[in-house]
């Protein structure tokens, strides 16, 4: 895939990823399906807003790389970086910088 279709595909799921841990916490808030009490509740939901905000992003730098701009190279290229984001090819090195950068981690670094 393309840098610009994995940038994409990894904003829409890390927004999945969020709302689906905020429905997850508004459940356990309104539906208290458990007895637990406030301060442990209040644990699950950070918990579930940290993991939610680093796993996904943590699986697609990793395990899933797009495909090198550099023409003749099919390399796979993985992000790095993260103001902007850059694509580096792990085949030919070329360095891709996108007009991206990680307002969400920034955010999460000042709480
Ligand atoms: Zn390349």
């Amino acid at each position: 895939m393309s840098i610009r279709l994995h940038l994409t595909i990894m904003f829409i799921w890390e927004f999945l990823a969020f709302i689906a841990a905020a429905v997850v916490a508004i459940w356990l808030w309104v539906g208290q399906p458990f007895p637990i009490g406030l301060p442990l509740m209040a644990a699950i939901m950070l918990g579930l807003l940290i993991v939610t905000l680093t796993v996904p992003r943590l699986v697609f730098r990793r395990f899933i790389g797009a495909r090198c701009p550099t023409e003749g190279c099919g390399g796979t290229a993985r992000p790095a970086g993260s103001s902007p984001i850059r694509y580096v090819c792990g085949t030919c090195g070329h360095e891709h910088e996108t007009s991206w950068s990680e307002n969400v981690r920034d955010h999460h670094g000042q709480l």
